[in-house]
């Protein structure tokens, strides 16, 4: 018996009646991220440690996590109980918390490169700041970026073409290959004075793509580079933060950022970004005209301090780490068993997977809507996440649902060896 979605897609009909393509985004089928779309809920109804429900009562066992903020499971009763018991106090008020004092204050004694700490909401939000902040602090406005990065949707980080973007948004972007230090030495040279910040994730990790670690020496040349030439190295840390290591994925690689952008997992879904920083970019920072009228909310702030309380106590990166290995093993294993050859790149809390056998990656997305039909929420476009709260149980259920799906694809495709 494989899921069906009846309610999903009545809930879908009333929604395109009201709301712009009826799921805006990459969450929506309209983006042809969900394809066929007949495999996937639309709608959640809710969600507990790492599984959710859809509309239509089937349960998933979920490896996109909100596509990361679920770190230690759905609903983690410490976080969430932090956060009603600050909603009891209050929220949104006049004058920030004191607990904003105790979070900045966590993340500088968490994050090796913080002294100091400032919050939003978005991940956009940071890394929007952590530009202004950099060309404040440099008066330059030129900004190296890695082609296919992802930074949020602020006009600056999308492409030319892209509707409603002007050749003014992107004016000032200069885009270089992933891993190639050589080019990013020929950009800071052919722009002497005039490079303000270069800013990537802390590795490749585009969608529809494999994802691709730094090579060896690639931070530490990049960063020698930036400090000679008084360029502000900022890294989105909105996706791998707190998946690679608790003192920010710089010091997962072996270098000191100068600045650090945070979201996804620092609140367990709650809602809330910081930027981290250096000493040297304290004035700027100070001098940058930034706020939001919910980003000193207090009780996102009280769950992101229980949050990462926890993330530390568990060695929640590890862990993740670990099970998302067994994971991704296992599912190659199987695969292979079936004479599917499943590539499994970045890292294992966030792997990236593509079946190989076919470049046009049908294959890959009839094997992933067969997983999803049967329970495992995988997507076919994007890194998947691990939670802590994933079982052992939940990836032998997970091998089953694989095995099971990959048989499915096979009879479907004799010309399979
Ligand atoms: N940077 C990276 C690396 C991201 O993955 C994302 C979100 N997917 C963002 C920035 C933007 O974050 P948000 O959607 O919260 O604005």
């Amino acid at each position: 018996m494989t899921f069906t979605y009846q309610k999903s897609l009545e809930m879908f009909k009333r929604a395109s009646k009201v709301i712009p393509t009826g799921i805006y985004g990459h969450l929506g089928p309209a983006e042809g991220c969900f394809i066929p779309s007949n495999a996937y809920p639309f709608f959640s109804e809710r969600a507990k440690g790492a599984y959710f429900w859809d509309v239509d009562g089937n349960k998933f066992i979920d490896y996109m996590c909100a596509y990361g903020p679920n770190i230690l499971g759905y609903n983690d009763e410490d976080v969430d109980a932090a956060a009603l018991k600050q909603a009891a106090l209050g929220n949104c008020v006049t004058s920030p918390s004191s607990k904003m004092v105790e979070l900045a204050e966590l993340m500088v004694d968490t994050v090796a490169m913080a002294d100091w700490a400032f919050f939003a909401k978005n991940g956009g939000d940071v890394t929007s700041l952590a530009v202004m902040v950099a060309r404040a602090a440099t008066g330059r406005k030129k900004v190296i970026l890695i082609k296919g990065g992802y930074h949020g949707v602020a006009p600056w980080t999308q492409k030319l073409g892209y509707p409603a973007i002007t050749e003014e948004d992107v004016a000032n972007n200069i885009y270089v290959d992933w891993n190639r230090y050589d080019q990013v030495e020929k950009i800071v040279k052919e722009n002497p004075g005039e490079i303000a910040c270069f800013m990537a994730t802390p590795y490749h990790h585009p969608v529809f793509e494999d994802n691709e670690l730094p090579k060896d020496d690639y931070w530490q040349k990049v960063r020698k580079l930036c400090t000679d030439n008084g360029i502000v190295l900022a890294i989105d840390d909105v996706r791998c933060g707190f998946r690679l290591d608790i003192e920010g994925s710089d010091h997962y690689f072996g270098f000191k950022a100068d600045l650090m952008c945070f979201c996804k997992a620092i609140a367990n879904g709650w809602n809330i970004s910081a930027l981290c920083g250096t000493d040297a970019l304290e004035d700027a920072i100070s001098s940058v005209m930034y706020t939001g009228s919910y980003w000193l909310s207090a009780v996102p702030i009280a769950a992101s301090i229980e949050c990462i309380k926890k993330l530390k106590k568990i060695d929640a990166p590890k862990l993740a780490q670990s099970l998302g290995k067994k994971l991704t093993d296992g599912l190659v294993k199987i695969g292979k068993s079936h004479g599917f050859d499943l590539v499994v790149t970045g890292v294992p809390s966030m792997w990236y997977m593509r079946i190989a056998n076919d470049d046009s990656m049908i294959l890959h997305q009839e094997w992933v809507a067969e997983c999803v039909k049967r329970g495992a929420f995988f997507v076919n476009h994007h890194n998947q996440f691990i939670n802590c709260a994933l079982t052992e149980d939940d990836i032998k259920l997970t091998y089953d649902i694989a095995d099971e799906a990959f048989k499915v694809v096979k009879n479907r495709h004799p010309e399979i060896e």
